[in-house]
Order: structure tokens, then C-alpha cells, then sequence
């Protein structure tokens, strides 16, 4: 069994002028729940597509369970339960004619009992017609079309979009399901919470690169991060702004403030000299750091969701 589900090498992809990857490196391993997230047009879907063939990259490479998707495209689909971000539905079939309809593309290898409990766990009525859905519920049509085939991989391009917070709860638990069962889960988002939620690692694109790739605690955690120090008298600070890493941002009487990148121990060990009476620490939220690699560089500000 191959270890990586994903493997994806300096993939560059040009729409004409617009530079919409410009050298993505990703891995995922077989098994994880990886999170995607990045802003409005920074390249998720472009990448996702490429994985599937669907829109061939300029240059770089890429292996899907060791597969290049280029050579033999067919053999990825079938590794893949693909949700995309709009999926085209005939107004005037049902949701079971649709479902049944990719269930014969896939060889009629879908397990008709499941796909009645994904609709009944979604609340979604399958005699229901397209033209007649709210978004909502042909989003669950998408999501039913992806999981029912429980394929090795899934690829969920803004899996919750449209689906108010239950039930964007209900398939955080069928995507976790899926891992259970042992798929791999490669998902796009701009909604942070979301990735915090379900996501084994995240992955942040900006501007067609991959900026970060790490567990979501890893990121909070190399972050920087501030400490509020009240000490027992006032205290002369010097020796403290001296230690690599902190910044003493501001001091009131006994009480300082300070900003500390990276490990905590020279700062810790400094303060040894000090008559302490309380310490309090702040973590940066995943989105601080999300919106940090954003500010570097004055970008526009990326667009954002917070679950509701
Ligand atoms: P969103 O969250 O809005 O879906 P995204 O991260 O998925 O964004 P992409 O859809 O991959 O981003 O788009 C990346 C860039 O490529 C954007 O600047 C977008 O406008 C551009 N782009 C995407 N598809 C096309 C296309 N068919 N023709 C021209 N430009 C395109």
C-alpha cells in the first residue's frame, strides 16, 4: 500500500497573464485529514483540479497514490470521490436520478443502502428535483455524490459551503467517518474554524505557493506569542529585552508586557531573577496566523469566514 496519498512537486499553472500556481509542493500521507486553506483565488481549486486532470498544470508533477493523473487519468478517478465547488445539475432530475447516474459511471459499485443513509443523515430528500433545491440541499446532493462510492481518497473543494451549521457538523462527523474506514481527506476552505475542527494538518496557499504546512497546534505554537508579567515591585526590564526573541511592549508600574517569538526557555529562565507574582500567557488563534502571512506582504486583506 503506497504511504503517500498525494505527492505534488513545483506545479505551476497560468490562466493567461494570471499566475494562479507558481510552484505548489504538497504531501499528504495516506490516512491524514488535511485542510487546504487559503483566501478567495489563491489557487485552491486550481490545484485541486490538477490532481484530477481535470486542468493539466504548466509544469511540476504530481502522484496520486503513486499514479500520475497526466498518464493514466482514469485510474485517479477511481482512487477519488471528487466534490467540486459548483457541481452542474440537470434542473430537471431528481436527486436519486443524479446519484444513480454517477453511481453506473462508477461501474454501479455504490452500495444503494449507504447512499439512503448519507440523504437521511443530511435530511436531504432524494425525490427531491434539482430545480426545486435550495442551494443547501444540492450541496448535499455533491457531498452524497462524493461519499458514496466510500472511494480511498476524497477531495472536497469547500465541502460545507451552503450548508448551515448543523449540518456542516454532520459532515465534519461522515468526513471522519471516512477516515475511520480508512480514506484519505484532502479539503479546501477559507473557513478557519472548520479546519481547525477536523484537520490532522493545514496546508495555507497564498498567491499560488504553499506558505505553511503544519499540525493546526504546531502553527499556534511556533507563533509568536505574548506574556503579560506582573512582578512584585516595579523592575528594571533591560536585562529582559535582552534575551533573544522578546520585545517588551509595554510596562505599567509592576506590570509588563512582553512578546515572545519562538521557545519560551531564555525568557523563562530570566525571569528566575525576578520576584514574580503572576504570569499570564496569550496564544495567537489559527487565524492570527492565517491573517499574519497576509500582512507580510501587504496583500489585500484575504477573505475570511468564521463558522456561525
Ligand atoms: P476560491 O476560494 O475563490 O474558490 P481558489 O483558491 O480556489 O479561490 P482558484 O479558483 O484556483 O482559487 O483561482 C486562482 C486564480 O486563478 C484566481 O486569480 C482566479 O481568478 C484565476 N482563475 C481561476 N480559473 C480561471 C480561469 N478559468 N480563467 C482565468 N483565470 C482563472
Amino acid at each position: 500500500m503506497e504511504t503517500m496519498a498525494l505527492v505534488v512537486e513545483g506545479l505551476t499553472k497560468s490562466y493567461g497573464d494570471v499566475r494562479a500556481l507558481r510552484g505548489v509542493d504538497l504531501e499528504v500521507r495516506a490516512g491524514e485529514i488535511v485542510g487546504f486553506l487559503g483566501p478567495n483565488g489563491a489557487g485552491k481549486t486550481t490545484t485541486i483540479r490538477c490532481l484530477l486532470d481535470l486542468i493539466r498544470p504548466d509544469s511540476g508533477s504530481i502522484r496520486v497514490f503513486g499514479i500520475d493523473p497526466q498518464a493514466d487519468p482514469v485510474a485517479v478517478c477511481q482512487q477519488v470521490g471528487y466534490l467540486p465547488g459548483e457541481l452542474a445539475l440537470e434542473p430537471n432530475q431528481t436527486a436519486a436520478e443524479i446519484l444513480r447516474y454517477f453511481s453506473r459511471l462508477r461501474g454501479n459499485r455504490v452500495d444503494w443502502a449507504f447512499v439512503r443513509t448519507l440523504a437521511h443523515r443530511l435530511e436531504l430528500d432524494l425525490n427531491l428535483t434539482i430545480k426545486n433545491m435550495s442551494k443547501g440541499n444540492k450541496q448535499k446532493v455533491a457531498v452524497v455524490q462524493a461519499l458514496m462510492a466510500r472511494p480511498p481518497l476524497l477531495l472536497l473543494d469547500e465541502p460545507t459551503s451552503g450548508l448551515d451549521p448543523l449540518m456542516q457538523q454532520e459532515v465534519y462527523r461522515l468526513i471522519k467517518e471516512a477516515q475511520a474506514g480508512g480514506a484519505t481527506v484532502f479539503f479546501s476552505s477559507h473557513i478557519i474554524a472548520e479546519v481547525e475542527t477536523i484537520a490532522e494538518r493545514v496546508a495555507i496557499i497564498r498567491q499560488g505557493v504553499i506558505v505553511e504546512e503544519a499540525e493546526p497546534e504546531a502553527l499556534v505554537n511556533i507563533a509568536v506569542r505574548r506574556l503579560r508579567v506582573r512582578f512584585q515591585e516595579p523592575v528594571e526590564v533591560q536585562p529582559l529585552a535582552a534575551v533573544p526573541g522578546v520585545t517588551i511592549l509595554s510596562q505599567d508600574d509592576s506590570v509588563v508586557t512582553v512578546q515572545v517569538a519562538g521557545e519560551m526557555d531564555g525568557l523563562v529562565k530570566a525571569l528566575a531573577a525576578y520576584p514574580v507574582s503572576d504570569l499570564e500567557t496569550e496564544r495567537p488563534s489559527l487565524e492570527e496566523i492565517f491573517l499574519s502571512y497576509y500582512e507580510a506582504t501587504g496583500d489585500e486583506q484575504p477573505q475570511i469566514e468564521e463558522a456561525v
